[in-house]
């Protein structure tokens, strides 16, 4: 558990949202259950002390390089995201949807930590851990991105065509918006119809 975070193949990493200091025992917990090493956010560490400094995730040098970063109740401050851009997973666990840690997550569980970290340390639970073989970095899985629907579509009216990457600047709307983006009281700029009266050229 107590691995330098650099050389650490997994880390269980708690922020603030993990709440009082006896809640790490949820976060030994489950770090013993996938045999990772004890993280934190900046202010666990520095403000609240919870674990020692040099177990936050993020400061210069403090980089985690290894395959699964579990962050439960780290909202993601920036500092603490460039820590862990080499991570090959990350899990977080927050009951905030908004934090910023789920734009930059492979999972992300909206939940509280006394009730996710408890199922997630049963279900990992094997028993007693053998040493871990030599780590074998798993590479980033680069999810494919969803080509935008830039279908043109035309209105029954008149015949004028929305063109997604012409957009309707007249209208406020943005080269690059899809048809289906285009707010609910959009009607065709030539002759007023309703965007439900619009087909697929
Ligand atoms: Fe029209």
């Amino acid at each position: 558990m107590d691995t330098p975070i650099t050389k650490a193949e997994r880390v269980v990493s708690a922020g603030k949202g993990i709440g009082p200091k006896e809640n790490m025992s949820l976060i030994e917990d489950l770090a013993k259950a996938c045999g990772a090493a004890i993280g934190s956010s900046r202010p666990v560490a520095e403000t609240l002390q919870y674990v020692p400094i040099d177990r936050y995730v993020g400061m210069s040098g403090q980089k985690f390089n290894g395959n699964l970063y579990i962050a439960c109740g780290i909202s993601g401050a920036v500092q603490h995201l460039k820590g862990i851009t080499n991570a090959s997973t990350i899990v977080a666990i927050n009951k905030n949807p908004n934090a910023p840690i789920f734009k930059n997550c492979d999972y992300g569980i909206v939940g509280d930590v006394n009730e996710i970290l408890p199922l997630l340390s049963k279900a990992l639970d094997t028993g007693e851990k053998q040493p871990a073989p030599p780590m074998k970095k798993i590479k980033r899985a680069t999810p494919k991105k969803e080509k935008p629907d830039y279908t043109i579509m035309v209105c029954d009216g008149c015949g004028y065509e929305y063109d997604p990457m012409v957009g309707d600047e007249a209208n406020g709307i943005p080269a690059g918006t899809p048809f289906e983006k285009l707010p609910e009281d959009w009607v065709c700029p030539e002759c007023s119809e309703i965007k439900a009266n619009f087909e697929k050229a």
